[in-house]
């Protein structure tokens, strides 16, 4: 049997190409997948206790696009589901983001209130500020109490948790990373404000098994496509593997960030307040998470998880994060010289090809704009 198209990968990326090429152009796709399961990194299962778990962390689903809301709506429905994140800042358990709640757990009401005061003047209320902008304007302005605020989050927020996920400080990372860290200035707790938010009401292995139920999909697990993309006859490949693996590391091994993840059982049914608790200064672990908060399964006992960031080493762990630095940014694109120059025969797609940390959404996008534009409509990458 000849394939019209080999995908290296079972996760979103590939998982959404091969349903698109499947049903939309009735063309023959065999997806290879290394590992014993399809997925990829949003993989869940239940684990011994019977609790539904995420094997690679926990994954959240949110969008503001309307558009792939729709369309993964066709292979799921959806439990209503806003993600709520609390951090141990000095001994109290505050709200993350950093907003309005976090500022009058940690410092007394009058305090807090002339804070508040400040932020909503300047900058608005329900918005997200910067805290290095707060930071530069306060300090230009002569503001004291808003730098304080800024130093204050930049310290004991991020500054730690930094240093533990990625073992860089912050100024060794790209500056648009530090750029990003917001106060948001509010009252609502959400960790996300994205109009679509939800878990699949089955959950993800469950919604993939029916993105790929097509027949003109077969899937091979347990397989590197290396070893069989020789022997299995097909037209062309679409690769969402990592693309210095691809090239043989001809310019280097790209840095990726890894985790250990460290999976707890308790006899009782709730275990913290909401589905995350960040630890930005204490502990080996960056985060806990609880999961039945995440999928609303109603059963005895709980299953946590704890995050240890790790150091990636290649064939023992798994390269989870690309690290955001501009040096590894450019010596990605070397390797996506080496990529245009396969093209039209291979398409790279996905968080390790593109070396691009995606949100599930942002995978999903990626995906069918590939289809659209460079399937569909032949342009090249
Ligand atoms: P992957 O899911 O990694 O799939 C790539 C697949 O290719 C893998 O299964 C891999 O085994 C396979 N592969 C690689 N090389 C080969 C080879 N040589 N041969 C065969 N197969 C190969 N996103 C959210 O939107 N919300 C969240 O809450 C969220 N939480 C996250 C938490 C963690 C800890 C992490 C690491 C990520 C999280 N994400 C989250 C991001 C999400 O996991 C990604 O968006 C998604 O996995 C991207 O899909 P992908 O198909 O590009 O990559």
């Amino acid at each position: 049997m000849k394939f019209d198209w080999m995908i290296v990968g079972a996760g979103f990326t590939g998982a959404v190409l091969a349903e698109r090429i499947a049903s939309q152009l009735g063309q023959k796709v065999l997806i290879v997948e290394q590992r014993n399961h399809i997925a990829g990194n949003a993989y869940d299962d239940y684990d011994e206790h019977g609790v539904l778990i995420h094997h690679y962390g926990p994954h959240i689903f949110h969008t503001n696009a309307r558009y792939i809301w729709d369309y993964l709506s066709q292979f799921t429905t959806w439990r209503p589901y806003y993600h709520r994140v609390l951090g141990v800042i000095d001994g109290q358990t505050v709200p993350i983001p950093f907003n309005l709640n976090s500022l009058y757990a940690l410092f007394p009401p009058r305090y807090a209130d002339k804070l508040a005061e400040q932020l909503i003047q300047q900058y608005g209320f329900n918005v997200k500020v910067p805290i290095l902008k707060i930071k530069e304007e306060a300090e230009k302005s002569g503001q004291a109490d808003l730098k304080f605020l800024a130093d204050y989050i930049y310290r004991n927020v991020f500054h730690n948790y930094t240093l533990k996920q990625w073992d860089l400080t912050p100024e060794q990372l790209s500056p648009s990373v530090t750029a990003r860290v917001p106060i948001y200035v509010s009252r609502d707790d959400r960790y996300f404000q994205d109009s679509y938010q939800g878990m699949p009401a089955q959950g993800y292995t469950a919604l993939f098994k029916r993105l790929l139920a097509h027949p003109n999909i077969k899937v091979l697990l347990n397989a590197d496509y290396r070893e069989i993309a020789a022997l299995i006859p097909h037209n062309r490949l679409i690769y969402t593997g990592a693309i210095d693996d691809f090239f043989d590391h001809v310019h280097g091994e790209l840095p990726y960030r890894s985790l250990a993840f460290k999976f707890t059982h308790h006899p009782e049914d709730v275990q913290q307040a909401v589905g995350t608790v960040n630890y930005p200064n204490e502990y080996q672990y960056t985060r806990i998470t609880e999961f039945k908060h995440l999928t609303g399964q109603r059963i005895a006992g709980s299953t946590c998880v704890a995050e240890y960031p790790q150091a990636y080493r290649r064939g023992e762990n798994i390269p989870y994060y690309p690290i955001p630095r501009d040096d590894y940014r450019e010596q990605y694109h070397r390797y996506l010289e080496e990529a245009k120059k396969c093209n039209p025969q291979v398409i790279f797609a996905g968080r390790l090809a593109d070396y691009q940390y995606y949100n599930m959404d942002q995978a999903v996008a990626r995906a069918l704009t590939i289809f659209k534009k460079n399937i569909c409509a032949g342009e090249t990458v």
